[in-house]
């Protein structure tokens, strides 16, 4: 039977919140009355978060379907590939550390059945430390400004996708993404919600700020190329101050002779330009290691296997590797 709704989740080395999500997670989806399934992606964890899924696959065959990636590629790879496994009409994604309460999907879908074909959450009062609260805010107005994304809250992965913006994500191949901001493009009526934010039920993030960093420039080079304009813009702006700052240079030696007070003064301006020079060579980098990783062309993740039940027998089948 086709179920009407999927539960996307990524997992990676949650082998210590994973009981207690399904002890949620299930109950809640029970009550919504609706033929659903939820496919776990084993995003590689070195915990025994596969083991842990296998488990729970066996105690609900009926609903549970489990990706296992041979490694680790990050949350956004595993949330496509469980998008290529969905067949709902409605799929919704959430975080496997019940930072998103499962409770909230029934507010979801009762938007989607609204007639909406994306509905976001904003966390009414997020529960995460005070300098992610902070930076992700600044990032959330920077991306505001220069993509044409509107998400008042894009860190948050509680979302519901109709199965026209599921469909059309599942034909992209780009290998850095942000799919809140990727489905976002896709929609036809997005809107969004409040949701409540809870504390991590166990371990710890697994976002440094290193891969922090990184995923905010997925999401602006995925979507703008506004950095790269404005760093040919100030180019612009720069050649002229610099061209005027070396007339005036020119007519104060003629007329006062060789001078060289103000040399640090110099140097100053000279060491930010250098600044400014390093930090557009990286962004240009940025945009062409991305190139370089798209037309390579290899494969974006490696499944090792998905459980699932497969047709109408009850016997368990683990479908072979793919790639995708
Ligand atoms: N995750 C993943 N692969 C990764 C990192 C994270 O699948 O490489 C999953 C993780 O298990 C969780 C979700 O992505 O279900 C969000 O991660 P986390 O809670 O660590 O992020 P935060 O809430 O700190 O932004
Ligand atoms: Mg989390």
């Amino acid at each position: 039977m086709k179920p009407e709704l999927s539960v996307v989740i990524p997992v990676y080395n949650e082998e210590a919140g994973l009981a207690k999500l399904f002890a949620r997670l299930y109950p809640a989806l029970d009550k919504l009355g609706m033929a659903y399934e939820i496919v776990f992606v084993n995003d590689g964890s070195r915990d025994h978060s596969a083991e842990i899924l296998a488990d729970q696959f066996r105690e609900r065959p009926d609903v549970t379907r489990v990706v296992l990636f041979n490694g680790n590629y990050g949350q956004h790879m595993a949330i496509l590939a469980g998008f290529r496994e969905t067949r709902g009409d409605i799929v919704v994604t959430l975080d496997a550390d019940l930072q998103n309460p499962p409770e909230e999907i029934g507010n979801l879908i009762a938007k989607m059945q609204e007639g909406y074909d994306y509905v976001g959450s904003i966390r009414r009062v997020r529960q995460d430390s005070a300098w992610r609260t902070y930076s992700s805010r600044a990032m959330n107005h920077l991306r505001e400004k220069i993509t044409k994304i509107t998400m008042t809250d894009q860190g948050n992965m509680l979302r519901a996708y109709g199965r026209n913006v599921i469909d059309l994500i599942n034909q992209c191949n780009e290998v850095n993404t942000f799919i809140p901001a990727l489905a976002y493009t896709f929609a036809r009526k997005p809107t969004e919600i409040m949701v409540e934010h809870e504390e991590r039920a166990a371990g710890e993030s697994k976002y440094s700020l290193y891969s922090l960093i990184r995923l905010n420039f997925d999401l602006i080079t995925g979507f703008s190329l506004i950095p790269l304009q404005a760093f040919s813009m100030l180019g612009v702006a720069l050649s002229f101050v610099s061209a005027a700052l070396f007339v005036l240079l020119l007519i104060r030696r003629f007329m006062f002779g060789a001078e060289v007070e103000g040399v640090f003064t110099l140097f100053a301006i000279a060491f930010f330009l250098m600044g400014v020079i390093l930090f557009g060579i990286g962004l240009v980098g940025e945009y062409v290691g991305r190139i370089y990783q798209q037309v390579r062309g290899r494969p974006r993740y490696v499944v090792q296997a998905v459980l699932e039940q497969s047709g109408e027998q009850t016997t368990q089948a683990i479908r072979a590797a793919r790639r995708g």
